[in-house]
């Protein structure tokens, strides 16, 4: 494998690259630009008005919503599908609405465009916004603020979220982007995404990595990875990575009981990201898992925020 790169390349990160090829292949990849309205793509279904998720075609549902693979709070402008119907498209914008809270502030600090095409405010006993300037504007500064010349580090609350619905909202986004052909082998995944009842076994859990906020990347990617044939150990069946600005989301598809893997390793491998991939950010990252398992509302989350000056 080679690798073109105009930084030096961690070469660590490259290893585990190799390290999960040899137990997973991708099955779905995708790369779109951030906030590329003029570049409009369509994922279609085989049949025409057939939703992928209920099952249901039309005219027993219709397809008059504009339904995006990756939520427009993430600054996907460009890339939808016509596989969702109106009553699907409502009921997982009840999941996304809380991986936006989950992300808020974050996606306040990266200027991550909203579905209005503007970085969001944040308000949670601190309060950021952005001017039409790209000034940020910081109201009841944390106690715990450390500035120096060029950096500050303060911890941010997130707003209140589901954990469970935050999950949800990351696998349909994997349900989304596989292809027509390998969808066939998701059922027992988009059942569970359409039932509230359906039981897992190992307890769902993202691994969150933020990378400086001054090399954030105008790329959104998702990954999808399935595991190989010839692999015995308890490894999920199904890894997703999503990436953009400076943030990288790693999950596994739910494993269901018949699977029969109770001593499944969830993250086998910390897929990296082209963030990963360069070495001078090798130090400069903060990561943390995320449990994802409880159905009610949880307080924010504090997340520690690092934000340096771009400027050496
Ligand atoms: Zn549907």
């Amino acid at each position: 494998m080679k690798i073109k790169s105009n930084f030096p390349i961690n070469e660590e990160a490259f290893s585990d690259l190799q390290k999960l090829s040899e137990e997973y292949e991708i099955i779905n990849s995708i790369e779109i630009q951030e906030n590329d309205s003029n570049n409009k793509k369509v994922l279609k279904g085989s049949k025409e008005k057939e939703c992928r998720f209920c099952k249901k075609h039309f005219p027993e549902v219709n397809f008059r919503n504009v339904s995006h693979t990756i939520p427009e709070f993430l600054g996907n402008k460009s890339l939808t599908s016509n596989f969702e119907c109106d009553n699907c498209n409502k009921y997982f914008s009840a999941f996304e609405n809380e991986l936006a809270n989950f992300l808020l502030p974050l996606n306040t600090l990266s200027s991550t465009k909203n579905k209005k095409n503007k970085t969001p405010k944040f308000k949670n006993k601190l309060e950021i916004h952005q001017d039409d300037k790209n000034v940020f504007h910081i109201k009841n500064f944390p106690d715990d603020l450390v500035s120096s010349n060029n950096e500050i580090d303060f911890t941010v609350e997130t707003a209140s979220y589901i954990p469970e619905y935050v999950y949800r909202s990351l696998i349909k986004i994997g349900l989304s982007v596989i292809s027509e052909e390998g969808i066939k082998n998701y059922n027992e995944t988009i059942e569970w995404l359409m039932s509230l009842e359906e039981n897992v076994i190992i307890r769902p859990c993202m691994a969150f990595t933020i990378f400086p906020f001054s090399s954030s990347i105008d790329k959104i990617r998702c990954v999808v990875f399935d595991r190989k044939f010839n692999v015995t150990r308890q490894i999920p069946k199904t890894l997703l990575v999503l990436s953009y600005k400076n943030f990288a989301i790693q999950t596994f598809f739910p494993v269901f009981p018949f699977e029969d893997c109770t001593e499944l390793s969830p993250f086998p491998h910390l897929i990296p990201t082209a963030l990963d991939l360069n070495n001078n950010l090798k130090n400069e990252k903060n990561y943390g898992l995320i449990y994802l398992d409880e159905n009610v509302r949880v307080k924010g989350k504090k997340i520690e925020i690092n934000i340096k000056s771009a400027e050496e």
